[in-house]
């Protein structure tokens, strides 16, 4: 298979294209930088996709940036970053004398309301309540191919919890803290923390890349990239603490989430959602660490 990855140099590109290697599959990397094994979205848009079986998008400006203010300009960031890159690939895809057979584009959960007691299957309704539920609806929406398109390319878009993995993301960002023994429940700790753990998540992409077009299931096919297991934070909390053997009895309080990372933004970890990988399951994926325990084990190495 030859993989087309939009943002494919990043924490989750990286993993997805070790594993498509593995497999004997080439993948060319979409990137805003040139290099080898690697285009750059002006030379998509001027000379169209290189001939591929599968494309991906994973571009998209860091939500957690710890050194950026939430303010107008950052939103607009993480808005065009994931929006014009996903309509870039789009077009490509429907320009394309020979379109690939599966164009999967990575979203977030942010589009279900966060609940403490609501479980979200990938059928659940939802209407945009707030940015970044707007901003998954439209990164959603620049997807959609035409219809004469979704004939021949099958659309999948999966739906990631916070991904954990020891090379990027938010782990990379909690293991400083956790080790110093600063680490402790945010808000409340009751709210449920969705996640996955990052070779699980590359495994439900290469899936979605490999399987020929169902004709027959509605487009796009929806998955959620969430573990089965429903954790909450702080279940997490604890069980990150007592896995690298270090207190974490400083909780912080939700007022100072907001002041350090804006209160549109802090949501993600002061607020959640219980999302079941209802369909994920459903087409038989296995996953490699499907509970919290084995998962963290694996990134901090027990
Ligand atoms: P990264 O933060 O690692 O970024 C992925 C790539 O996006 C980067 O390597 C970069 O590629 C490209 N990129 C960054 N900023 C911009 C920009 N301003 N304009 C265009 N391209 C940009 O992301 P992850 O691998 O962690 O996540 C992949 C996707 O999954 C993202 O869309 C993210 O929103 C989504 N997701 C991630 C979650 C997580 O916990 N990590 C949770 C839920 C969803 P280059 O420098 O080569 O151009």
């Amino acid at each position: 298979l030859d993989v087309c990855a939009g943002g494919g140099s990043g924490f989750v590109g990286r993993e997805l294209t070790r594993l498509l290697r593995s497999k004997g599959h080439e993948v060319t990397v979409i990137s805003r930088q040139p290099g080898p094994g690697k285009i750059t979205w002006g030379q998509l848009e001027s000379s169209g996709l290189p001939p591929c079986e599968g494309a991906v998008n994973l571009a998209g400006e860091n939500l957690m940036n710890p050194l950026r203010w939430w303010n107008e300009s950052y939103k607009n960031d993480l808005f065009s970053s994931r929006i014009d890159t996903t309509k870039t690939l789009a077009q490509a895809i429907a320009a394309s004398p020979t379109p690939p057979c599966s164009w999967v584009l990575l979203s977030g959960v942010a589009c279900y309301k966060p609940s403490l007691t609501a479980q979200y299957t990938e059928d659940s309704e939802w209407t945009p309540f707030d940015v970044l539920s707007k901003l998954v609806k439209e990164w959603e929406a620049a997807a959609r191919l035409p219809e004469n398109v979704e004939k021949t390319t099958k659309q999948v878009v999966i739906r990631p919890g916070v991904v954990l993995g020891r090379d990027g993301g938010a782990m990379k960002q909690m293991l400083l803290p956790f080790w110093l023994g600063l680490g402790g429940t945010l808000g409340s700790g009751r709210q449920p923390f969705p996640w996955i753990h990052v070779s699980d998540l590359a495994g439900i992409i290469a899936h979605a890349l490999e399987q020929p077009a169902d004709a027959t299931s509605p487009s796009p096919q929806v998955f959620n990239g969430v573990a089965p297991a429903l954790t909450t934070n702080y279940e997490f909390t604890k069980e990150l603490g007592r896995i690298m053997t270090r207190p974490t009895i400083f909780p912080v309080p939700e007022f100072v989430m907001k002041a350090l990372l804006g209160s549109e933004r802090a949501i993600v970890l002061t607020q959640g959602q219980n999302v079941i990988p209802k369909r994920t399951l459903e087409v038989g994926f296995q996953y490699k660490y499907p509970d919290l325990t084995s998962a963290l084990k694996e990134i901090v190495g027990s």
